[in-house]
């Protein structure tokens, strides 16, 4: 594989993700949670960053665009609602190609969470970076979009390759899991759940994820099996978020 990834901690439940092209050494911050936390990563691997790129504009993806850039001089690409908030040099939507050495990056619409929400899809690495679009076990709350646009981004995302690995930008997979518990009974979300709670227990990440993971487990990608009465796969998907955005878990 030409991509490393470098995951770590930042803020109360966000990752931070560095990549770094294998043939040029060039070098990625996946959103910018916060400028220390990446500075310090750098810092640690030796790396220069090259590149910012922004899945959506929220503060704990876009807040730290600008103490990065002025710390190291990236040019930073993102949607164009990153500018409500942060700098931004090159917008981008799906649909683009953002190379960072030679490495590829597809931009995928992933609207919905916010106006613009993109992923990035490393096609050649089997690796995606899909912000607050789909989490394990769960997915973004719908700030800014309807059911309708969430549904089909996260049906792009699940469409990616079965192997491809997803890397969602928080680590809420244990009340993920305790709400898709309350919906769906299958046998494969509680031998994960079960996984998910010893995990966390140990203080481990349950991030990254795999398409193949989230497509036999996730309660949201599943909406249209758990609720076959709805009017659509939107419909189904907009009851069970609504499900989540009232659960008291
Ligand atoms: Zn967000
Ligand atoms: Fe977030």
């Amino acid at each position: 594989m030409s991509l490393t990834v470098r995951q770590f901690p930042c803020l109360s439940d966000n990752y931070g993700f560095l990549v770094r092209d294998g043939a040029t050494g060039r070098v990625a911050t996946i959103d910018t949670p916060d400028a220390e936390a990446i500075l310090a990563q750098l810092d640690q691997l030796g790396w220069t960053l090259d590149l910012i790129l922004n899945t959506h504009w929220h503060p704990d993806h876009a807040g730290g665009n600008d103490a990065l850039k002025k710390a190291t001089g990236a040019t930073i690409t993102g949607p164009a609602e990153v500018t409500r908030i942060a700098p931004l040099d090159r917008v981008v939507r799906g649909g683009d190609v953002v190379m960072l050495g030679e490495t590829r990056l597809d931009v995928i619409d992933a609207g919905g969470h916010t106006l613009g929400h993109i992923a990035y899809h490393d096609a050649a690495d089997h690796i995606a970076f899909v912000g607050d679009t789909l989490f394990a076990l769960g997915c973004g709350r719908l700030f800014e979009g309807t059911p309708e646009q969430m549904w089909d981004s996260l049906t792009r995302v699940a469409d990616l390759p079965d192997d491809t690995t997803v890397y969602c930008a928080h680590e809420y997979t244990a009340s993920n899991a305790r709400f898709a518990l309350s919906v769906d009974d299958a046998p494969a979300l509680k031998a994960r759940a079960e996984a998910v709670f010893a995990a966390r227990e140990r203080g481990e990440p349950t991030v990254p994820t795999t398409i193949a993971a989230e497509k036999a487990t996730n309660p949201f990608l599943r909406a249209p099996l758990l609720r076959p009465d709805a009017a659509s796969p939107a419909h189904a998907f907009a009851e069970i978020r609504a499900a989540k955005d009232n659960f008291k878990g």
